[in-house]
């Protein structure tokens, strides 16, 4: 579009210098002309002058050798002659005419120079020649201009006319032109200019209506056609409602196929939004939730949720919280509310996880723990002392079958005594429910009774059981930091192959503000693979072991009290080992 007045212009440039360089042509040919036709009229006139002068029909005059004028009048001509023969030298006719002209008027200056020297009051004879003389002048003299001399000037005037009319008339025609081609380029400019903005102020609204749409969720336009800037932006508008549309939509998949319940509550507290879970977890339909308030389907602290969504405009998000909510069917279900408020639309988004079975199982558990404590710690111990009272003699002596029964049974009591009281332990620890009594505690003390108590098992097994003696005092409960090294020490001994050598130790260390005692259980057993020395620590979790090996198959709930005993003096538990060579465990508990 730019393109066009700018090549209109050009063309214009072009012509308009086209017709200077004619008119400048013509301005050189008219000069020229008019050169030549004065140079041929100045000539013209001093020919009549000299003929005036010299060339009268019958002079009695004796023109004088070295007569002034005569010498001035050649001079002249030759002057005159030789400035003319110059401008004409393009024309070839019109030399040779000036070329023509110039020998009669040397011809015709011959003639008079030879009167110059006849005397003039001479004999008849020399007068006569005088008078032939005198004719011949006149005659040569007319030729000077003959040949067609005069017609030339006159020609050259009337070409120098003729040049400038023409002249003007191509200077007029370029103003003209060029005033033309002004008025065209404006009228094109405007034009242009009109296109231009019309176009892309549509386009420009039509994309701002596109933003808009988007943001309403209604169609887009079609794109705009083109490749220009606009047409891009427009493209990637379009790519990125697409890419929006496809989230959207995904989100809104995850959202109607999540088995959580997840609204949107308003300012007023009622439901915005919901999505189709509400029907698992409330017994109701989502539609039947918009509009009324939340708290009405609370069973349980209605001034709770009150209070939690008052907080939440303040705080914008907060800890889960559980709650008892009311079915449509009457019955309670127990939820985990979290939640998440939006000042910029002034909504409470909230995700209602139904933990009712979760609770179920919690009170079963709780029950079946009840029922362990109850049910089977008590008869177990009673049958344990039975089988001392047994053991002891006191009732009846046994013969030997009879005492290897009762030694196996008690080893067996022992084992479901030890079971009971370890899933005990693990569940209290769990629930909270497990509280030390710290007291200062000689390390030096525990590591003693560890070596006395398992002594006999070590020895049993062909492990050496040592200590090396610590002067460190912790801050624990001695009860459970006994557990922890019996633990551990059982573990390394059971795990140590004949010959092994377990060694109990203590270290110094510090963390932070606070000092720890590190201790440590050192074995020379089979060791535990690299990754199972975190997972060792869970609940359940041994090492598998070889089905040849004739080690007893344990719990796997040992290191779990552990870890439980020492997060809850505030210490750390690990383990380092490597396979074939040994394993040691740490572990740490505060000075004190
Ligand atoms: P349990 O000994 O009753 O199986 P623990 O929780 O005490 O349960 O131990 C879990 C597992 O860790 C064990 O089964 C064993 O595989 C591994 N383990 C514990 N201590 C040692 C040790 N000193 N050397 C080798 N493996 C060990």
């Amino acid at each position: 579009m730019v393109l066009v007045p700018l090549v209109l212009q050009l063309a214009t440039l072009f012509c308009v210098a086209k017709l200077e360089n004619e008119a400048e042509m013509l301005l050189l040919e008219s000069i020229r002309a008019k050169k030549i036709s004065d140079a041929i009229n100045v000539l013209s006139q001093d020919v009549y002058d000299y003929i005036g002068e010299f060339g009268r029909d019958n002079p009695q005059r004796q023109v004088k050798t070295g007569d002034e004028k005569l010498q001035v009048f050649h001079r002249r001509h030759e002057l005159h002659y030789k400035q003319l023969k110059d401008s004409v030298q393009h024309d070839a006719k019109l030399y040779a005419c000036v070329v023509a002209s110039e020998q009669a008027a040397y011809k015709t200056f011959g003639l008079i120079r030879r009167l110059e020297e006849i005397p003039e009051d001479g004999p008849d004879q020399v007068q006569k020649l005088r008078k032939k003389l005198w004719k011949d002048v006149r005659k040569d003299v007319k030729s000077i201009l003959g040949g067609g001399l005069l017609e030339h000037a006159a020609q050259q005037k009337r070409i120098a006319e003729v040049d400038a009319e023409e002249q003007a008339r191509l200077r007029e025609l370029s103003r003209q032109l060029m005033i033309l081609i002004a008025i065209i380029d404006t009228i094109i400019a405007i034009a242009v200019a009109l296109y231009l903005t019309k176009t892309i102020a549509r386009r420009l609204s039509i994309l701002n209506e596109n933003s808009l749409r988007l943001a309403a969720s209604v169609p887009l336009h079609s794109p705009l056609g083109g490749n220009d800037e606009i047409a891009t932006v427009d493209k990637t508008f379009h790519n990125m409602a697409l890419s929006l549309q496809e989230a959207a939509k995904k989100e809104r998949a995850i959202i109607d196929n999540a088995r959580d319940f997840i609204c949107s509550i308003d300012a007023n507290g009622k439901f915005s939004a919901a999505n189709p879970a509400s029907q698992a977890v409330l017994d109701r339909s989502a539609e039947s939730l918009l509009g009324t308030y939340f708290a009405d389907y609370v069973a349980d602290g209605r001034e709770n949720v009150l209070q939690i969504f008052s907080d939440l405009r303040t705080q914008g998000d907060r800890n889960p919280v559980e709650l008892k909510m009311k079915r449509a069917d009457g019955t309670i279900v127990h939820v985990l509310l979290s939640a998440h408020f939006s000042k910029e639309e002034n909504t409470t988004f909230c995700v209602i996880h139904d933990i009712t079975e979760r609770r179920k199982a919690e009170m079963l558990k709780q029950e079946v723990m009840a029922m362990v404590t109850h049910d089977l710690r008590t008869p177990l111990s009673t049958l344990r002392h039975i089988f001392t009272f047994l053991e002891s003699g006191k009732h009846g002596k046994l013969d030997d079958k009879g005492t290897d029964f009762v030694h196996a049974g008690g080893r067996n009591v022992d084992r479901l005594l030890t079971l009971v009281n370890d899933l005990l332990d693990v569940e209290k620890a769990d629930s909270g429910q497990l509280h030390l009594e710290k007291t200062k505690v000689a390390l030096n003390e525990c590591f003693d009774a560890c070596v006395s108590s398992l002594g006999v098992f070590a020895e049993s097994k062909g492990v050496t059981l040592d200590f090396i003696e610590t002067d460190l005092i912790v801050m624990g409960d001695e009860e459970r930091i006994d557990r922890i090294l019996n633990n551990l020490v059982g573990n390394a001994v059971k795990f140590s192959p004949e010959g092994g050598k377990v060694i109990i130790s203590a270290d110094k260390s510090a963390e932070r503000d606070t000092e720890y005692a590190i201790i440590s259980v050192k074995d020379e057993g089979q060791g535990i693979p690299e990754d199972k020395l975190e997972n060792i620590f869970e609940k359940f979790h041994q090492v598998e072991r070889r089905s040849d090996s004739n080690q007893e198959k344990g719990s796997g709930l040992g290191l779990a009290i552990c870890r439980a005993f020492v997060q809850l003096h505030g210490g750390k538990i690990w383990a380092e080992s490597k396979l074939a060579e040994g394993s040691v465990f740490k572990f740490t508990i505060p000075l004190a």
